[in-house]
Parts: structure tokens; C-alpha cells; sequence
């Protein structure tokens, strides 16, 4: 298991893995410099900005897929950690 930075899916939970996840885009336009478009069927589209980027354990396979589904992963909240991206 290793931290790594992530954005999840307001409306699936789907977690996002920045770098590795197909559906993230670095755009440069006002608003947001990341674009998240989620994994069918979910068509959910969003911007976001990377102070919105949470830590998250998860296994590096799932990690290495791009994304992890509610209840493969765990937020890190707080505390000192490493960040393995
Ligand atoms: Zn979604």
C-alpha cells in the first residue's frame, strides 16, 4: 500500500489518480487547470484545482489502473506522511 495524490468523483466516488488516470487532463484555461472526466457509465465531467487533490492509500495495482472504487481506498487525513507519486 502507498499514499498517493488523488481526486475523487463527486458522483460515484471514484477516485482519480493524478498521472496514471486516463481521465485527467492538465488544461490551461481560467477555472481550473485540471479537467476530470470520469470512467463510464459514470459521465460525470469536472475542473478542479490541485489544492483539491487528497492523499490516499491504495495498493500500487490499483494505483497503476488509474483509479480505485469506494472502499479501495482510504483518505489520509492529517499527519505527516510521504508522498510516492
Ligand atoms: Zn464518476
Amino acid at each position: 500500500m502507498t499514499i498517493h495524490m488523488g481526486i475523487m468523483c463527486e458522483a460515484c466516488r471514484t477516485v482519480h489518480f493524478i498521472g496514471t488516470s486516463p481521465g485527467v487532463e492538465l488544461v490551461k484555461t481560467i477555472g481550473g487547470p485540471y479537467t476530470l472526466a470520469c470512467k463510464p457509465p459514470c459521465e460525470a465531467v469536472r475542473q478542479f484545482r490541485r489544492d483539491e487533490m487528497r492523499p490516499y492509500r491504495v495498493s500500487d495495482e490499483l494505483f497503476s489502473t488509474g483509479y480505485a472504487e469506494p472502499g479501495e481506498y482510504e483518505l489520509v487525513e492529517g499527519g505527516s506522511f510521504r508522498i510516492a507519486s
